[in-house]
């Protein structure tokens, strides 16, 4: 039975993005620091 993504995502570690301070979930891309909006920022 697939666990609730919900329960999933609750039971990682929580990071926070230095940039914005906002608590980001794990995420394969995890090796990065930002979250996805300030890593959008940077892009641009
Ligand atoms: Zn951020």
């Amino acid at each position: 039975m697939l666990m609730n993504p919900v329960e999933f995502f609750r039971t990682l570690p929580k990071k926070e993005c230095p940039e914005c301070g906002q608590h980001m979930v794990e995420q394969a891309e995890s090796y990065l620091m930002e979250c996805d909006r300030c890593l959008a920022k940077r892009e641009e």
